[in-house]
């Protein structure tokens, strides 16, 4: 199909003519499938009626909170087909960066969830660090904690149990310049019902990379790994690839940088204004935050996929 000019309304035989484009349908999952616990109308049919016309569709969340055997259970809970294998969420994406690309041979100090814990697991790695860990003694203390010896990578994700004693690990864990930093995505806040926010996993990578003065590599969105992994293990040829998703500085950047089509609904966080705002800039680093067709709705899809 001819190239469209950026941000293009889609509909009627545009969103046919795009569809018939692609092969793989990548959808980022809050704010485009479900908001929370809440499912976007119609994205379920738009979904498996996707894979009756032999799309491969996937999911890719920078949330590192869930296994990828969690989000396929809360998929099939709120009327998605989907399996494990379809969902490249950050705790596994994580875990097999470090497998696959580092070839991490030695323990990981986790600042993270349970769940990432699992996936490292998964993956043959072991882990220490994950759970509350409180601060005693003064700083000559801190300075001199007990270190496992076998710990060759910091992993930083969200971690509800935060803390100085476990920025302070890290900061004596990376003093050894070998020591990997990770993290597994930048999202500085998690956006709540009612505009309410709390902080997201990027304020925490970015206390581990203040102490340790070093930048974390960091894998979730708007990072080409994410999209590496799925290629990796379907083969998946960007050109012939669409990428949905809510947030123009992670789903659709990501998107955009890996040569894949971009489509934006407004059903989460960014708004039109934000991505024409991209558009009349006319700079190259925020043209690439500009999608080239949006939605109101995943649901503005399912015409296209009934005809
Ligand atoms: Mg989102």
């Amino acid at each position: 199909m001819a190239a469209a000019a950026k941000c293009s309304r889609l509909g009627g035989p545009l969103a046919r003519q795009l569809l018939d484009s692609v092969d793989s349908v990548l959808f980022d999952c809050d704010g485009v499938i479900w908001r929370g616990d809440q499912v976007v109308p119609g994205a379920a049919e738009v979904i498996n009626l996707l894979k009756r016309r032999g799309k491969r569709v996937f999911f890719l969340t920078n949330n590192s909170t869930k296994t990828r055997k969690m989000y396929a259970e809360k998929l099939t809970r709120l009327g998605f087909g989907a399996s494990a294998d379809e969902v490249f969420a950050t705790a596994y994406c994580s875990a097999m960066y470090l497998k696959s690309v580092c070839g991490l041979e030695g323990k990981v100090y986790l600042i993270g969830s349970g769940a990432m814990r699992q996936e490292l697991e998964e993956v043959g790695i072991q882990q220490v660090g994950v759970g509350p860990d409180l601060v005693s003694g003064g700083q000559a203390d801190w300075a001199a904690v007990p270190l496992d010896p076998e710990v060759k990578a910091v992993l930083v994700g969200f971690d509800e149990h935060f803390s100085y004693m476990k920025l302070n690990k890290a900061l004596q864990y990376l003093a050894d310049p070998d020591c990997l930093l990770v993290g597994t995505n930048t999202d500085t806040r998690l956006p709540l019902e009612g505009g309410k926010a709390v902080p997201g996993t990027g304020c925490l990578v970015k206390a581990v990379e203040t102490a340790a003065q070093r930048q974390a590599h960091v894998v979730g969105k708007p990072s080409r790994y994410m999209f590496d992994c799925v290629a990796a293990e379907f083969g998946l040829d960007p050109a012939r690839s669409l990428m949905v998703g809510d947030r123009l500085d992670t789903d659709i950047l990501l998107g955009t940088s890996c040569g894949l089509k971009t489509l934006l609904t407004l059903t989460g966080v960014s708004t039109l204004a934000d991505a024409e705002g991209h558009r009349e800039s006319g700079c190259p680093v925020r043209m690439a935050m500009v999608p080239d067709y949006f939605v109101d709705s995943v649901a503005e899809l399912l015409p296209a996929l009934q005809g």
